[in-house]
């Protein structure tokens, strides 16, 4: 029975906490796994041993990157889970300015101390090979077991290529650029049903860039709907900030 164990870097645990509201999908791989090891839901210590690997959260110490490298050694399968690993997610907005000035901001005189050992804010995939994605902040339960059941099973990844835009007329939402208002569906990887903006809000890109999009047209959509390209691209930093992350 494959061995799973489940490790965080730098993220609010929130996509750890869907894992356990998975609980209900979870029965539909239980008993093909052994959870070797959850600092979440259990105190045990991480094992010699074991296959799959998943990851939530983004790289931001040199700590994290000697782990990810044992990580990568030891499991045949690496699963990242969540914006913060897929893409960098919210902890590489720190990216933007010079990271030395932030810390001192937070932490005046004890700024170099803090400093010791952190980096710009990365993706997993940024260190070390990746096997599985589930993008998304947080994740969809489902789309994790769903991944989860794929790795098991040694199915390759099948992570969405394609913009939302598609899946939101299927939802037949209004468009939110018919009233000016930007909107990250145009470059944002579907799979999430448009969630948001079904739910009147525009998407914020959590499930980071499609593989199909294309960056310049979709800016020069916004700019011929009222809105700046500095403001889109704000708007697209959010979860797309990492260095190599943003075209
Ligand atoms: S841009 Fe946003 S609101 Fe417009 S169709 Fe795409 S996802 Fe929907
Ligand atoms: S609509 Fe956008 S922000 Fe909302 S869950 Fe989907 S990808 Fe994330």
């Amino acid at each position: 029975m494959a061995k799973v164990a489940v490790f965080s870097l730098a993220s609010d645990y929130g996509c750890q906490v869907q894992i356990t509201n998975a609980d209900d999908k979870l029965l539909e791989v239980l008993g093909q796994f052994d959870l070797a090891y959850w600092q979440l839901a259990s105190s045990g210590h991480v094992p010699e041993e074991y296959d799959v690997a998943v990851i939530e959260g983004a790289v931001t110490t040199d700590e994290h990157v000697e782990l990810l490298k044992r990580v990568r050694a030891t499991a045949g399968t690496v699963i990242v889970i969540g914006a913060c690993a897929v893409t960098g997610g919210i902890p590489a907005l720190a990216t933007s300015g010079v990271l030395e000035d932030r810390f001192d901001v937070v932490y005046g005189e004890g700024s170099a101390l803090a400093f010791g050992g952190r980096i710009s804010p990365l993706p997993v995939d940024a260190i070390i090979d990746v096997d599985y994605r589930v993008p998304g902040c947080p994740i969809e339960p489902a789309e994790f077991v769903a991944v989860l059941q794929r790795a098991l099973m040694a199915v390759s990844d099948h992570i969405p290529r394609e913009p939302m835009c598609a899946a939101c007329k299927i939802e037949e939402n209004v468009c939110f650029y018919e009233s000016g208002t930007v909107c990250m569906g145009l470059i944002t990887r579907t799979g999430c049903g448009a969630k948001c903006v079904s739910l009147g809000r525009p998407c914020t890109g959590c499930r980071g860039i499609a593989a199909d999009a294309n960056l310049v047209a979709a800016r020069a959509i916004a700019v011929s709907h009222g809105i700046a390209a500095e403001k889109f691209d704000s708007a697209l930093s959010l979860y797309n900030s990492a260095k190599g992350v943003v075209r």
